[in-house]
C-alpha cells in the first residue's frame, strides 16, 4: 500500500482555518476594527457596499506597517502583539492569535496600503485566496487601508450561506457598535452605500452611547462605579421604566473587548428583579477592568466568550453593584445627571420596596364589536372573508380528542350556537357545557389563533384592511434600530401599516393595520424589531407568518379581561371559523375537551 497521508497546500489549510475566523462579513470587519484599534489610530473609517459580502474596507490613521511587516501580516500565526505563550496573560491588545488577516486573505481579494509616519512612502499589497499577487511602493496617507473584496469568491458553499443584505449588515452594525463604545476618544465613521450610518466624533463614554442610540438615552442612564480588588466596574445602566420590549442594548466589556457571558448578565437581571414588567429587558453598558491574568480570552477563536477565574465573586460585585446605582437614583435621581433637568420621577425613602408594575388592560377595549357598523371613514376590518360559521358546533363537532385514553373516532355533539351559554372562568377561560362533558377555550391564544388566521388571509389576498391615523405618529429609533425597520418597509406597507421614512432616523406612521386599532405603535414596532433579530430565515412567507404572529400577540385580548356573553360568543364563532382553531400560535392547546368520564372520575 502506498502513504496515504499528505501535508495540505498553504492555501487550503488557511481556508480551513478561516472558517474559524470569518464567518460572515461582520467577522472580518470586526478583526479590520480591532487592528486599527491596536495600531494606536484615533480616525477609523469603515466602509462597506452590498452588505459586506462585496466590498467592505477599513481605513485607519494608525502607525502603519513596514513594507517587510505588511507581508509577513498576512501570514498565519504572525503577529506583532506576543512573542511567548506567557504573553497570552498579559495581553492588552484585541488581537494576538495573527490569524485574522491570513484568514481574511485566503477567502477574499485584498488589497492593503500601509504607510509608517516617517517613511515618505508607503507599500501596495494585493492577494487573493493566500497568493500575493504584487507588492508596490505607491503614495497613501500614513496608517493602513484594508480592502476586502468579495468574500468568499473561492468558496461558493459559504457565500452562498450568506444572508440577505439586511441580515449581515445588522451583524456588522452589532460588530460596529461594540468596537465604538468602549473606544469614545476615537473618532469612528461608518458608511453603507452611499449612506452614513453613523459618524461618532471624539466624546465622553455617556455621550457616545447617545450618538449610537438616540438622544432619549441620555436621561435613561444611571451611572454605576464599583471599585474591588478583584476588578473595577463602570459604566451605565437604564433606569427600569425605559426597559424595552426590545433586548438591544446589553454590552459587557471586559479591558473595552466586548464580551458575552450569560452568567453575569443574571447578574444584571438580577438586580433588577421586581422593577421591569414582565418581557421587559434592562439596557446596560458596563466595563470590567480585570488584570489579564484573571482571564482567558482564548477559550473561542472570534473571542466574545469569555472565562473568569472568580466567577461567582464578579457576579456578586455586579449584582450589588447595579443595585446600589439603582437604589441611589431613586433617593437623589437628579443627583446623577449632569445634564438632566427635567427628570422628575418621586424619589422613593430607601428600604421602601418597589411594586412591580401591573398589565394594564384598557377596559373599554372591545375586540368584539362589530367595527363594520362604526366609523363611517373605516376600512371593513374584515373579520372573516370567509363565510362566518354559522354552524360552528359542526366543527366543535370535529374537536380533536386531546385525551387519547378515550374513543379518538367518538364526536361531540353540541347544541347549536344560540343556545349556547358561556361561562368565563378566571379572566381566563370560556366554558361551555356539550352532550359529552365540558369544552373550555383559553381566551387568549383562542384570539391570537383568530387574529393570526385573519392577517394571513388578508396578505394572501392582498387585502388588508388599514385605517388612517388622525394624526400621524413619528417615531425616532437607534441606527441599528431604524436600519431594521427600514429593511422592513415593504413588508410593514403589505401588513396594511402606511409608513415613511423622515430622516434623521424617523419614521413617521400615518395609518396602521386595523387589527391594531388600540395598540401602541411604538411597542408593536419594537416588538417587530426585536422579531427580527431573532429570525433567521430567508423565505419570504416565513418571514411574513412570523410578523404576522407578532402582530397577532400584539392585538389580541389578554388573560385577565373580563368577557360578556356576547363576546365569548363572537370569540367562539370566529375561533371556530378557523382553520387550525386547536393550536394556539406557539403550539399549545386552545381547547381542551373534558369527558364526562373525567368528571365522574373527579368524583370518585
Ligand atoms: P493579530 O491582530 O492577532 O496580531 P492579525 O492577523 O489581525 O493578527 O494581524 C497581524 C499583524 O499585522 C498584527 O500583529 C499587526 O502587527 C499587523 N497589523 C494588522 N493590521 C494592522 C493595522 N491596521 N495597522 C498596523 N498594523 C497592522
Ligand atoms: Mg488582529
Amino acid at each position: 500500500m502506498p502513504d496515504v497521508i499528505h501535508l495540505l497546500p498553504d492555501s487550503v489549510a488557511n481556508q480551513i482555518a478561516a472558517g474559524e475566523v470569518v464567518q460572515r462579513p461582520a467577522s472580518a470587519v470586526k478583526e479590520l476594527l480591532e487592528n486599527a484599534i491596536d495600531a494606536g489610530a484615533d480616525e477609523i473609517t469603515l466602509i462597506v457596499r452590498e452588505a459586506g459580502k462585496t466590498y467592505l474596507q477599513v481605513i485607519d490613521n494608525g502607525k502603519g506597517m513596514s513594507e517587510t511587516d505588511a507581508r509577513m501580516s498576512f501570514e498565519r500565526h504572525a503577529t506583532s502583539k506576543i512573542k511567548s505563550a506567557e504573553d497570552i496573560f498579559a495581553i492588552h491588545t484585541k488581537g494576538f492569535r495573527g490569524e485574522a488577516l491570513a484568514s481574511i486573505a485566503a477567502v477574499a481579494q485584498v488589497e492593503l496600503r500601509s504607510r509608517q509616519r516617517e517613511e515618505e512612502l508607503g507599500t501596495c499589497l494585493k492577494i487573493e485566496g493566500s497568493t500575493v499577487k504584487s507588492q508596490e511602493f505607491c503614495n497613501t496617507p500614513h496608517g493602513t487601508r484594508i480592502e476586502v473584496k468579495n468574500l468568499f469568491y473561492n468558496i461558493p458553499a459559504r457565500r452562498n450561506f450568506l444572508k440577505s443584505d439586511a441580515v449581515e449588515l445588522r451583524h456588522i452594525i452589532d460588530e460596529f457598535q461594540r468596537v465604538a463604545i468602549p473606544h469614545p476618544h476615537i473618532h469612528f465613521t461608518f458608511i453603507n452605500g452611499k449612506s452614513e450610518l453613523f459618524n461618532l466624533p471624539p466624546v465622553g463614554l455617556r455621550q457616545r452611547i447617545v450618538n449610537i442610540f438616540g438622544a432619549k438615552f441620555n436621561e435613561r442612564l444611571v451611572p454605576v462605579e464599583e471599585k474591588t480588588p478583584i476588578l473595577q466596574l463602570h459604566g451605565f445602566i437604564g433606569k427600569p421604566e425605559f426597559a424595552r420590549k426590545t433586548r438591544g442594548e446589553q454590552f459587557f466589556f471586559a479591558n473595552n473587548r466586548y464580551i458575552k457571558n450569560g452568567y453575569l448578565h443574571k447578574a444584571v437581571c438580577n438586580a433588577f428583579e421586581g422593577l421591569l414588567q414582565d418581557g421587559s429587558h434592562p439596557t446596560y453598558f458596563l466595563f470590567l477592568e480585570i488584570d489579564p491574568a484573571r482571564i482567558d480570552v482564548n477559550i473561542h477563536p472570534t473571542k466574545t466568550e469569555i472565562k473568569f477565574e472568580d466567577e461567582k465573586a464578579i457576579h456578586v460585585i455586579i449584582r450589588t453593584a447595579v443595585k446600589h446605582a439603582l437604589g441611589q437614583y431613586n433617593i437623589a435621581p437628579s443627583l446623577d445627571f449632569e445634564t438632566d433637568q427635567q427628570f422628575s420621577m418621586p424619589g422613593l425613602p430607601k428600604g421602601t420596596p418597589v411594586e412591580r408594575p401591573g398589565i394594564t388592560v384598557d377596559p373599554t377595549f372591545n375586540p368584539f364589536e362589530d367595527r363594520r357598523k362604526s366609523g363611517a371613514g373605516k376600512a371593513s376590518p374584515s373579520l372573516h372573508p370567509k363565510t362566518p360559521m354559522q354552524d360552528w358546533e359542526s366543527l366543535m363537532n370535529e374537536l380533536p380528542d386531546l385525551d387519547a385514553k378515550t374513543n379518538p373516532q367518538e364526536r361531540i355533539d353540541v347544541e347549536p350556537a344560540a343556545r349556547k351559554h358561556f361561562t368565563q372562568v378566571g379572566k381566563k377561560y370560556i366554558l361551555t357545557a356539550h352532550g359529552n362533558g365540558l369544552i373550555m377555550i383559553h381566551q387568549q391564544r383562542a384570539h391570537e389563533r383568530i387574529c393570526y388566521e385573519r392577517l394571513m388571509e388578508s396578505l394572501e389576498s392582498k387585502n388588508i384592511p388599514s385605517q388612517q391615523l388622525l394624526f400621524p405618529q413619528n417615531l425616532n429609533f437607534s441606527a441599528a434600530d431604524f436600519q431594521i425597520v427600514e429593511s422592513l418597509m415593504p413588508q410593514l406597507r403589505e401588513m396594511g401599516f402606511d409608513i415613511d421614512e423622515f430622516g434623521n432616523h424617523e419614521v413617521v406612521v400615518n395609518g396602521i393595520p386595523l387589527v391594531l386599532e388600540s395598540s401602541d405603535i411604538r411597542l408593536v414596532l419594537e416588538q417587530l424589531i426585536e422579531n427580527e433579530k431573532d429570525f433567521r430565515g430567508n423565505k419570504k412567507e416565513d418571514h411574513l407568518g412570523k410578523m404576522a404572529q407578532v402582530l397577532a400577540k400584539v392585538s389580541a385580548i389578554k388573560i385577565g379581561k373580563k368577557m360578556e356573553q356576547e363576546e365569548m360568543h363572537h370569540l367562539v364563532d370566529e375561533l371556530f371559523a378557523c382553520s387550525s382553531p386547536y393550536v394556539s400560535l406557539a403550539g399549545k392547546p386552545v381547547i381542551v375537551n373534558l369527558h364526562l368520564e373525567d368528571i365522574d372520575k373527579s368524583f370518585n
